[in-house]
């Protein structure tokens, strides 16, 4: 059976990775650059199946026209599910999955090497170099080294990020509803509520998925218990963050460095390139002059590695269509 897939915001790594899977020879791929949304959605039209990334929009609206259209199957290429409306889905019998683990360590280390960069301030001194300025001034780090690590959100990527954190030496704290204390003995990691993750530690990295629970997790309340020059890194939603809050607590002084490679508002923005457009979001712009903010446009998951696997998982989770082994509509295949 020959599958006819249309695919969203697709880039030109994603088309490559896709079409080398070794179990895609019956996919027909539509490869489409802009993002799926209710007034795109027409575009699906003839295709069994939609592939969509972290921007693209399924809500009730985008979900009853593919369901209306034939649709039948809802292929996110991300770890994360929070665009796709998951009750609407049920109601119009889409089934939907996603790619639950590709590369968690793709994702953690990213989240290190943001944290390294932001600390010791390689991206400043790059530049600086590069003009042939080798003057150190302003360019003081501070030894992770016993420091105190607070990881919110101890999954698969933030457990990666503690034990790489233990390699440094770090006292690492974790906050999480579910806790593994056979991990956490084994690696000399200590669970803790989130308000004792919040006042004591020194870094505190994000790795929760955006839930209605964990949107503005971090917001003027929280920002208010943490430490002072506290160093933020976020690797998981933008939405986690209250963007107001954290440009009110740069702007005081209170946190000591923020690396963020998702952002609350980064649809039309992150994976695209502006450079010889105006930047229309005044917050980003605020946060882009701020000399102790390192962002990255979501980039934690590209690596070679990570590409494959998705690519795999993907089109294996495609030809579920093919086996009448589909699941339940609406809940996410893990
Ligand atoms: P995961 O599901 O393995 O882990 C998430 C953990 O968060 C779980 O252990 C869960 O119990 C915990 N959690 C849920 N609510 C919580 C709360 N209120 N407080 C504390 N912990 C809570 O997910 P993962 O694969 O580790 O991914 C984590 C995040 O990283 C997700 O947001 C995902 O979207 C994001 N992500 C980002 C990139 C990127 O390129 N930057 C790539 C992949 C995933």
């Amino acid at each position: 059976m020959m599958i006819e897939v249309a695919v969203y915001d697709t880039k030109p790594y994603d088309r490559e990775y896709l079409e080398k899977a070794k179990n895609c020879k019956n996919i027909i791929w539509r490869f489409f650059d802009f993002h799926l949304t209710e007034a795109s959605a027409i575009s699906a039209k003839g295709a069994q199946a939609v592939c969509l990334f972290v921007n693209d929009h399924a809500d009730h609206a985008c979900l009853k026209k593919l369901a209306e259209m034939g649709v039948k199957l809802i292929a996110l290429r991300c770890a994360g599910y929070n665009n796709i409306d998951l009750a609407a889905a049920k109601e119009f019998h889409l089934n939907v999955t996603r790619v639950p683990a590709y590369s968690p360590h793709a994702v953690a280390e990213h989240t290190i090497g943001l944290l390294l960069a932001l600390d010791r301030k390689i991206y400043r001194a790059y530049d600086r170099v590069r003009e042939l300025n080798f003057s150190l001034k302003g360019l003081i780090g501070f030894d992770i080294y016993r420091k105190v690590a607070g990881i919110i959100g101890a999954g698969k990527i933030g457990r990666i990020v503690a034990q790489i954190l233990r390699g440094f030496e770090a006292e690492v704290l974790v906050c999480d509803p579910v806790q593994d204390l056979e991990w956490a003995d084994k690696f000399g990691i200590k669970f803790v509520d989130l308000p004792t993750l919040l006042t004591k530690s020194d870094i505190i990295s994000l790795h929760v998925p955006l839930i209605p629970e964990t949107f503005h997790l971090l917001n003027d309340q929280t920002f208010e218990k943490m430490k002072q020059k506290v160093f933020i890194i976020n690797t998981s939603r933008g939405k986690v963050i209250d963007t107001a809050a954290m440009i009110k607590a740069l702007k005081s002084g209170h946190l000591g460095g923020v690396a963020l490679d998702t952002y609350e508002e980064e649809e039309g923005i992150f994976f695209e390139d502006l450079s010889d457009r105006i930047l229309l979001d005044d917050d980003l712009s605020r946060l882009l002059t701020f000399p102790n903010v390192l962002i990255t446009a979501h980039q934690g998951f590209f690596t070679h590695e990570a590409l494959i696997e998705i690519a795999r998982i993907t089109t294996t989770n495609i030809q579920a269509l093919t086996k009448n082994n589909l699941f339940i509509p609406g809940t996410i295949l893990n």
